[in-house]
This record gives C-alpha cells, structure tokens and sequence, in this order.
C-alpha cells in the first residue's frame, strides 16, 4: 500500500495505478454482484423478464454465470503462475548446481 501510494503522489508509475483501479473495480464488482445474489435469494418472482420468465431470476443467473467466468479465470491464472514461478525456481537450482567451480572454490584437496 505505502508502493502504491508513494507511486500515486509521484505520478510517474501510471500502469500500477491503472492496474490498482482495475482491481479494485473488480473487487467491487464481486462484492456487489455476491450482494446482489444475497439480497434477492428469497424475493417474490414476477413475470417480467424475457418469455414470461422471472426477471431478478435471470439476473442471479446472468451474474453467478458471469462470477463462475471470473473465478474460472482466475483459478487457471493462478495454475499458471503456479507453474511459472515453480519453472523459475527448478532453473535456478539447475543453474547453481551446473555452475564451474575450482577445486579450491569446492575445497578439494588433490595432494593427498
Ligand atoms: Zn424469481
């Protein structure tokens, strides 16, 4: 939070705020569309939604299909990053163990 505040009164990082109000708009989203669900679980169903269906029915649909998407989306996005980092990590171990050492650097003494 201090990062991204120190980069919002400098003004010279404008991607992380950018990045800073998308997700916090998507925060919102999630959290008013979960309230919307909440709040209109038990309501009185109408006839004014498309052929007669009920029109806040076929909302809580529109949107738990749409947070099904999100979370969807999200889960894979964290496979990913799961695996990349996990990728990164396995390099540089490799990378440590194939790096050339001296004898001295490996404390081996050869005249014994
Ligand atoms: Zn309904």
């Amino acid at each position: 939070m201090y990062c991204a505040l120190k980069s919002f009164k400098n003004a010279k990082n404008k991607k992380t705020i950018v990045a800073l109000i998308c997700v916090i708009s998507f925060i919102v989203f999630f959290l008013l569309s979960e309230a919307f669900i909440i709040v209109n679980a038990n309501h009185e169903h109408n006839t004014n939604g498309v052929n007669g269906s009920c029109s806040i029915c076929d909302q809580i649909k529109n949107f738990e299909n749409l947070l099904n998407q999100f979370r969807m989306a999200i889960k894979y996005a964290l496979i990913i990053f799961v695996i990349f980092l996990s990728m990164i990590f396995v390099s540089f171990h490799v990378v440590s163990l194939c790096e050339n050492k001296t004898l001295v650097e490996l404390r081996i003494r050869i005249n014994n």
